[in-house]
């Protein structure tokens, strides 16, 4: 090809360019677009530099000028072509006509074809349609509407999202007003102020525009949208805006609204009816300190004279002002057992009073075991009571020493010590084990070969007033079902336990359980 422009370059031949100055002509041929002429056999008689600078690549693959020609010497009119030069990026493209030139006469003389390089055109198309792609992948996926209207607020474009939403299609949107639609929500003064705005022609964000549905479900879209002015007259053109499907979010709203008043309105009966709790319990607090200054008073005043009963019945019984007759000698015994009683009675029941009070005293040092069980063994007098009972295990000799309140152990041990005599009949047997444990503990366990305690019941003799009533020593037992309560109560108080083992018709070990030391942890 390179050759033969040459050829057709040296054979010029007179032609209308002739007429234009050769300067002028020169300068057209460097500068012009690519261009060639030829005469009517097809053979190049001029071209610009451009044409000649791109011939070769526009030639290359499969068609030739000459082909070009030929077919434009058939048909005589004009033809024209799209031709591309190399691939990807450096790519360049080409439209171009072809045309046959003919004379004053009509008679052919030649052939011209001018290309115009589109190449800017064709980047700036494919620019245009990525960033379309682009625009539409964001509509897709940044929300459910895009819309924009035009100066009269018809929809001009409304994106799919929203046809889903309200189940419409989208060309039957197109065109109608958009408050034909829906409207900004009355109740939202936001959204009232925006109808306002919308119609000055400003723009707004995030205001809730209602529509209804296919099955006129309202739906709650929030909408955003500015207003578009012509770039060069400054004119309204209209708008455009998004729109996102708020529903789902209105309605759980509203309904965590309900739930939340539900709750203030449970929360406000809770409150009042703790404030009645309180009020009710403050009089329960009162009522029970009366109660307990009551019972304190009462016991008071009946141990008064209850020790005049026991002191002179003792000192009557002993015949401290010479002997007395049998049966006055029995009466004495029955008045000093049953002032006994009472007074035993009495104490159980001032002990619950001082036991509901906070400020209990319990004082607390290293105490000897051995000395507390004999003073407990020597109150309750029990040789003389059960003479026929197996008492040799009773008195264990121990330099144990407990963490604990001497007069509080001490009074545990006789409460222990009385039940195992009041629940074991004659031939069974009653004592003591002391023993020091490996977690700096001293276990006391009182232990009796009696009726025992059934399962069930046993977690139920630690309540107050709770007794066991099944056999006939049990039935016989006079007291008030306060002393085991009270003993685990003071246990406790001390940094100890008091728990029961047991099977019925074998016995019971009931283990009072004490520190070693202060602040056991
Ligand atoms: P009280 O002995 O004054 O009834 P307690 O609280 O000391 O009250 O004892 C509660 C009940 O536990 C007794 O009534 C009795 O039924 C049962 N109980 C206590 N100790 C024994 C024991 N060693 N053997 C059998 N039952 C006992």
């Amino acid at each position: 090809m390179a050759t033969e422009l040459k050829l057709a370059a040296d054979s010029r031949q007179p032609t209308p360019q002739s007429l234009i100055s050769g300067i002028l002509l020169e300068a057209l041929f460097d500068h012009a677009q690519p261009f060639y002429l030829t005469d009517s056999g097809g053979s190049l008689i001029g071209y610009s530099k451009a044409f000649a600078k791109y011939s070769e690549g526009l030639f290359g693959a499969g068609t030739s000028l000459m082909a070009i020609i030929e077919q434009l010497y058939g048909e005589r009119h004009e033809i024209r072509r799209t031709d591309s030069i190399g691939e990807g990026v450096d790519a360049r493209h080409f439209t171009s006509r072809h045309f046959p030139i003919n004379n004053a006469n009509g008679e052919l003389i030649g052939f011209c074809g001018i290309y115009d390089d589109i190449t800017p055109h064709t980047k700036a198309a494919r620019k245009t349609n990525e960033i379309e792609s682009w625009l539409q992948d964001v509509i897709r996926s940044a929300s459910d509407w895009v819309w924009a209207v035009d100066h009269h607020y018809n929809l001009t474009f409304v994106s799919p999202g929203i046809s889903k939403i309200l189940d419409v299609t989208t060309q039957s949107m197109i065109g109608q007003h958009l408050f034909s639609l829906g409207d900004f929500d009355a109740d939202d003064i936001a959204s009232i102020k925006t109808r306002t705005d919308f119609e000055c022609r400003a723009s707004f964000r995030g205001r809730t525009f209602l529509m209804k549905d296919s099955q006129k479900k309202m739906r709650h879209i929030l909408l955003s949208g500015v207003p578009v002015f012509d770039d060069f007259s400054g004119q309204f053109t209209g708008y455009r805006g998004t729109g996102t499907d708020i529903t789902r979010r209105v309605e759980a709203e509203k309904l965590a609204g309900k739930a939340k008043g539900a709750l203030e309105k449970t929360y406000g009966e809770l409150r009042t009816r703790n404030e009645e709790l309180l009020i009710a319990l403050n009089h329960a607090k009162a009522a029970e300190n009366a109660k307990i200054d009551f019972l304190a008073t009462i016991s008071h005043e009946l141990k008064t004279p209850l020790n005049s009963i026991i002191g002179f019945s003792d000192a009557a019984k002993q015949h401290i002002h010479g002997p007395l007759d049998n049966a006055y000698s029995e009466y004495f015994d029955h008045i000093h057992n049953a002032g006994q009683h009472l007074l035993a009675l009495i104490n159980d029941l001032l002990e619950p009073t001082n036991l509901q009070r906070d400020d209990l005293a319990i004082n607390t040092k290293l105490e000897s075991i051995e000395s507390i069980i004999d003073e407990a063994l020597s109150l309750l007098d029990i040789e003389g009571v059960r003479q026929n009972l197996d008492l040799s295990a009773l008195s264990p000799r121990t330099d144990l020493l407990a963490y604990c309140d001497h007069l509080r152990t001490r009074q545990i041990l006789v409460n222990l010590i009385g039940n195992a005599l009041k629940f074991t009949p004659d031939s069974g047997g009653i004592g003591i084990d002391v023993e020091s444990r490996a977690d700096d503990v001293i276990a006391i366990t009182v232990w009796d070969t009696g009726i025992g305690i059934p399962a069930d019941q046993q977690a139920r003799v630690f309540d107050k007033f709770y007794q066991v009533e099944k056999s006939v020593l049990s039935r016989g037992n006079r007291g008030t079902g306060l002393g085991l309560s009270i003993s685990q109560r003071l246990a406790h108080l001390m940094d100890g336990d008091l728990t029961l083992v047991s099977v019925p018709g074998r016995g019971s070990r009931f283990t009072l359980t004490l520190p070693t030391s202060p602040h056991r942890t």
